[in-house]
């Protein structure tokens, strides 16, 4: 190991220390494969500008993605559908409710934000929404998803998988996702077929992502949209930056304005115990540890990104 590595791993693992004696928080526990999980597990991943990972704990242990997913599929619908359809149909407001309220803008109806469960799910039907632009989508879920997989694995520079079993859980047990999603389009403004819109968001939320993953993906939103590790260019900077600034102003949901105020990173956390942040320009952090503080953030979690924010200097207003 270089100097340079083990002073920054001896760093993680002081920051590890501190974090792995706070038992306090719950597993979330709607489906049970996520309340089956060891609640001890703890894991920091931080991946520096040229795509090199630092990481303690139980770094390559996977876990399902979970809400963190949002913020990649928003990327994408940005992406393939463009600026301006995607806020036709979801706003960039901060709701300042939990993430499955079942709550729309009361003008327009549209969801308030892509990181609430309403705004994702609409999200997830916008790479559902057949023939537009000429483009070659049938509308089918399988062929969405395996775009989406590929779109997720090309962030994380290597191949991703979905957690079967999460997802027949997920599955069996989303009334409120569904009611989410029939509500969106009773209103008409869900953009596909509710049951395929909650399908290929709930086979997205059950996608494996270790923290290295997470800290890789983080690191190509920090880069701009390029990969460090691979080089490839998976998104526009202008993309990157729309889905940076809904990350720090909804990412942490009801948890938001705390987060901004101590840790002043974009980020986006999943009820799965994982939380990427994002220092534009440096660093991509991923975190894990899944016991839940009560808006379903990481409590382990949050406190290592504070602690990295304050030892590093890393708020994003520092002035230096
Ligand atoms: N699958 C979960 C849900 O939709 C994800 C929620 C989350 O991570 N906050 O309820």
């Amino acid at each position: 190991m270089g100097i340079m590595v083990s002073v920054v791993v001896d760093y993680l693992r002081h920051i590890e220390t501190d974090c792995v004696v706070n038992n306090v928080g719950e597993l979330a526990d709607y489906i049970p494969e996520l309340a089956a999980v060891d609640p001890d597990r703890f894991a920091v991943s931080v991946a520096v500008h040229d795509g090199h990972v630092y990481s303690i704990g139980d770094s390559s242990l996977e876990f399902t993605i979970q809400s963190i997913s949002k913020a990649l599929t928003y990327a994408l619908a940005l992406s393939r559908r463009g600026v301006e359809t995607v806020d036709a149909h979801i706003g960039v407001e901060p709701s300042g409710e939990a993430f499955n309220e079942i709550s729309v803008d009361a003008r327009t109806r549209n969801p308030k934000n892509p990181m609430i469960n309403a705004g994702a799910i609409t999200a997830a039907a916008l790479l559902l929404d057949a023939g537009h632009d000429g483009d070659t989508d049938t509308g089918d879920v399988d062929e969405a998803f395996t775009r989406l997989l590929d779109f997720y694995s090309g962030c994380a520079g290597r191949r991703l998988s979905m957690d079967e079993a999460v997802y027949r859980s997920e599955t069996a047990s989303g009334s409120r996702n569904r009611a989410i999603a029939y509500m969106l389009e009773s209103y008409g403004v869900m953009p596909a077929d509710p049951e395929d819109a909650v399908d290929l968001y709930f086979r997205q939320c059950s996608v494996r992502v270790t923290t290295d993953d997470l800290a890789v993906i983080g690191s190509t939103l920090a880069n701009g949209g390029v990969n460090p590790r691979t080089g490839r260019r998976m998104l526009d900077q202008v993309v990157v930056r729309r889905v940076l600034s809904v990350m720090t102003t909804c990412g942490m949901y009801d948890g938001a304005g705390d987060w901004v105020t101590s840790v002043g990173l974009p980020a986006k956390s999943g009820v799965g115990g994982g939380i990427l942040a994002v220092l534009p320009g440096q660093l991509g952090i991923g975190v894990y540890s899944p016991r839940l503080d009560e808006h379903g953030n990481s409590v382990r979690g949050v406190r290592a990104c504070r602690h990295l924010s304050a030892d590093l200097g890393l708020h994003m207003f520092n002035v230096a």
